[in-house]
């Protein structure tokens, strides 16, 4: 007699990365589920039952796709209005578009509107944890955390620190940065059991004195389990830029690591020109690239050296930039993280990788995220190819494989059809009409 268990099983075709060249893979399979949204197994739907027990819940996905959420480890939150926004490189662009943009968040109203798009988009787009630069403002940072908080997204976050460089409505005093910086990590950092995390977020050497830098690092190493996120070696202008402001410093990455910033959860984003030692004292630091590949395309900044950093053992994750990056998807930055690669075939399954487990490894968790196993929590996105028009009804019949092609090729937002962290379903398509309307009806 088979007895009932009270977890929640979630059937349907299994997919979930090991490494870059292989996956599991269950085409009827389960995931099993318990009430605080851990993975109590995974596997084929009929052992994972006959092992458990029936499941007090069962969710039905027939051949469509259950596979880990997305990790997108570099946006900005206060850009999401900015999308699309073309014509310049990384510095004119940001003087253009990005710094008008983000003096609007010292707006209540604004940073709370802006703050409830942006977490609603990332569920929509099946992102499960990201990583995210609000602006200079506090209040706007409490604000996103709390729109974060009560979502039940999974976020990496913090407030730009910028004291020099930037328009006077966007520079700081310093020790009031690190201040601010501190108080919302006190408030934030592992809230609701490290479903929330903080990141000390000086934008980039250029805007930063020597005092906010150090400053920032102090606070890194101060709080455990905290981040570091910057920008790193995106574009040349800035490169040369950076070489006259820190004349003493060996190179641009030299001049995070003199200050303190590099190691074990520092993260950088772009990292594109970077010499062999760059990347071997990133190696060694434990710090991660954060490759961006679509944001690269747009602002025309150049390529990621993904072989060099891949053989060097670097660790490296996705992010979709927004607003250099023009979409969230994570489809999107798949896809593009292949093209940008002009001498070189990465496969759909290393592209999963690098969206899912890679970025977990990037940031330290994937012993909680980035893949579906037992004892991990249960971060997860239900997935049809066939949603999407153009995309061959029968694509679910065929071997994982071409699923994930048609998914990396062709994939966008249409094609996510659920999105859970810890187990709680923060968006389901069906009853999202409503609030897309919402979403369009924003403005910048
Ligand atoms: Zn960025």
């Amino acid at each position: 007699m088979s007895k009932v268990n009270e977890f929640t099983a979630y059937r349907g075709h299994v997919i979930s990365p090991r490494d870059f060249n292989s996956y599991d893979d269950f085409v009827d399979g389960c995931l099993l589920v318990d009430h605080d949204g851990k993975i109590v197994d995974v596997g084929d739907w009929t052992e994972v039952l006959a092992k458990h027990g029936k499941a007090a819940k069962v969710h039905e996905y027939g051949k469509r796709v259950i596979m880990p959420g997305f990790i997108d480890l570099h946006i900005h939150l206060v850009q999401i209005a900015q999308t699309g926004r073309s014509g310049d490189t990384l510095l004119g662009w940001l003087n253009k578009y990005i710094f008008p943009a983000e003096v609007k968040f010292a707006r209540m109203e604004h940073a709370t509107k802006l703050a409830d798009w942006f977490f609603r988009e990332l569920a929509r787009n099946g992102t499960t944890l990201s990583s995210v630069f609000t602006s200079i403002h506090k209040n706007a940072a409490d604000i996103a955390f709390t729109n974060a908080a009560e979502r039940g997204c999974r976020v990496i976050m913090g407030k730009t620190l910028m004291d020099r460089n930037a328009p006077d409505n966007l520079s700081e005093d310093s020790e009031r940065s690190l201040e601010e910086s501190e108080e919302l990590c006190a408030k934030w950092h592992n809230y609701d059991n490290g479903r929330l995390l903080y990141a000390f977020t000086p934008r980039f050497a250029p805007t930063s004195t020597k005092r906010q830098l150090e400053g920032a690092a102090e606070l890194f190493h101060k709080y455990p389990g905290s981040y570091m996120q910057t920008h790193l070696s995106e574009n040349s202008d800035e490169i040369a830029w950076v070489k006259e402001l820190f004349p003493g410093c060996k190179n641009y990455l030299d001049v995070y690591a003199s200050h303190g910033l590099i190691g074990k959860n520092s993260l950088f984003a772009h990292s594109i020109h970077l010499s062999d030692s760059e990347i071997d004292r990133l190696v060694e630091s434990g710090s991660a690239a954060i490759h961006c590949p679509s944001s690269n395309l747009f602002l025309k900044s150049g390529v990621f050296p993904y072989l060099r950093a891949k053989t060097k053992g670097l660790k490296i994750g996705l992010g979709s930039d927004v607003a250099a990056g023009p979409e969230m998807s994570l489809f999107k930055v798949m896809k593009d993280a292949a093209y940008v690669q002009s001498e070189l075939w990465l496969a759909p399954r290393e592209l999963l990788y690098l969206a899912t487990l890679s970025g977990a490894k990037a940031v330290n968790l994937d012993d909680q995220v980035g893949s579906l196993e037992k004892g991990k929590e249960a971060d997860f996105i239900v997935v049809d190819p066939t949603l999407k028009s153009s995309v061959p009804r029968d694509i679910l019949e065929q071997d994982a494989d071409e699923i994930l092609s048609s998914m990396v090729y062709v994939g966008d937002d249409r094609m996510v059809v659920e999105t859970y962290v810890r187990g709680r379903a923060i968006y389901k398509a069906e009853e999202s009409n409503e609030r897309k309307r919402d979403a369009l009806n924003v403005g910048s």
